[in-house]
């Protein structure tokens, strides 16, 4: 996650999208407009941001599972088991470094020089630990067998080294540019400024969202993300969408940018491959499509008519409900 803060100074959102920020018009605090606010008729009906804005199953029958409850018989897969892994990873190596960090402000050689090994140490042991999970589930979770364990550590490997030196390079800059010993632990707040599993609650009604949300982390108070694995799905923008329109309805104040921070392996490089990961503009369109996505889910929660099923083969082999649309068939 640390890697973020050199993405931002890359990619310099709020510069390149500046006269587009001014245009944005359907914000998610009062006054909602009309094109974006829930239509009355569904007035006191609320669902999840991820039930509304995932589109996993081109039919959309994971909202009539819920609405006819039978979504609870959800199932584990092994994509959803990694993603879970590479946050847990994630989200860990930077609580450490900001412990660590924090404890060598107050030394008088604060380079990252013996904090390059204390930081490989732990992500280390984290990876093992990792391993060990999945190896004890092994039992109970057939779909996880040695050959996807020798799939995974590869890049949770790359993930941890990667981190690391971003981390400690942003540092050693920071202090190399004062020319005199900096308080780290204030650098690392400005340098690396998360909020992970930031929880929005208070969202008003008329976005039709349940009145909490959990992103996975938020930027400097003005990017929000998002982190995602394996195939590119288009919908995972409006997944942003909906977590910025709940952050703009609790807090009344802007959130411009969302960031997918795409978590992918390419065997023969040794850095992890995150040529899908992006920052990208909230924009009026997506705002559009979100709630034109919205209100279709909505329609279907509320008809209880079933959709039908998806595609077994193209659609289906790796969605938690997958057992239960089999009952269907
Ligand atoms: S199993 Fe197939 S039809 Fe059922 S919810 Fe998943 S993708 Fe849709």
């Amino acid at each position: 996650m640390n890697s973020i803060a050199l993405l931002d100074k890359i990619e310099a959102p709020a510069q390149r999208f500046a006269d587009e920020v001014a245009g944005i018009t359907y914000r998610g605090y009062r006054p909602v407009k009309d094109e974006i606010r829930l239509p009355a008729k569904y007035d006191g009906v609320d669902l999840p941001v991820n039930l509304v804005a995932n589109n996993y199953c081109p039919t959309d029958r994971d909202v009539y599972l819920l609405s006819a409850g039978r979504a609870g018989n959800r199932h584990g897969t092994w994509p959803s088991l990694c993603g879970r892994y590479y946050e847990d990873l994630l989200f860990d190596f930077h609580n450490y470094s900001k412990t660590q960090v924090t404890r060598r402000g107050k030394e008088k050689d604060n380079s990252s020089y013996d904090l390059y090994a204390s930081l490989t140490r732990h992500y280390r042991r984290k990876i093992k630990n990792i391993i060990s999970d999945l190896q004890a589930l092994k039992s109970t979770h057939k779909f996880i067998n040695d050959a996807k364990l020798q799939e995974i550590e590869p890049l949770l490997r790359k993930l941890g080294r990667f981190e690391t030196i971003a981390t400690c390079y942003l540092l050693d800059l920071t202090v190399a540019r004062a020319g005199a010993p900096v308080n780290l632990s204030r650098q690392f707040a400005y340098l690396f400024p998360l909020d992970l599993r930031y929880e929005i609650d208070s969202i008003a009604t008329d976005l039709g969202l349940t009145t909490a949300a959990k992103p996975d982390f938020i930027f400097d108070r003005r990017i929000i993300g998002d982190i995602k694995s394996g195939q590119y799905k288009e919908f995972w923008k409006i997944t942003l969408v909906a977590y910025a329109l709940a952050y703009e309805s609790a807090t009344g104040r802007d959130m411009n940018f969302g960031l997918i921070y795409h978590v992918s392996d390419k065997r023969r490089f040794n850095v992890p491959d995150h040529n899908k990961t992006m920052i990208l503009l909230i924009s009026n369109e997506l705002r559009l499509a979100f709630a034109k996505q919205r209100n279709r889910k909505f329609e279907i929660f509320t008809d209880h008519n079933d959709p039908g099923l998806a595609d077994r083969q193209r659609d289906c082999k790796n969605c938690v409900y997958f057992r239960e649309c089999e009952k269907d068939r």
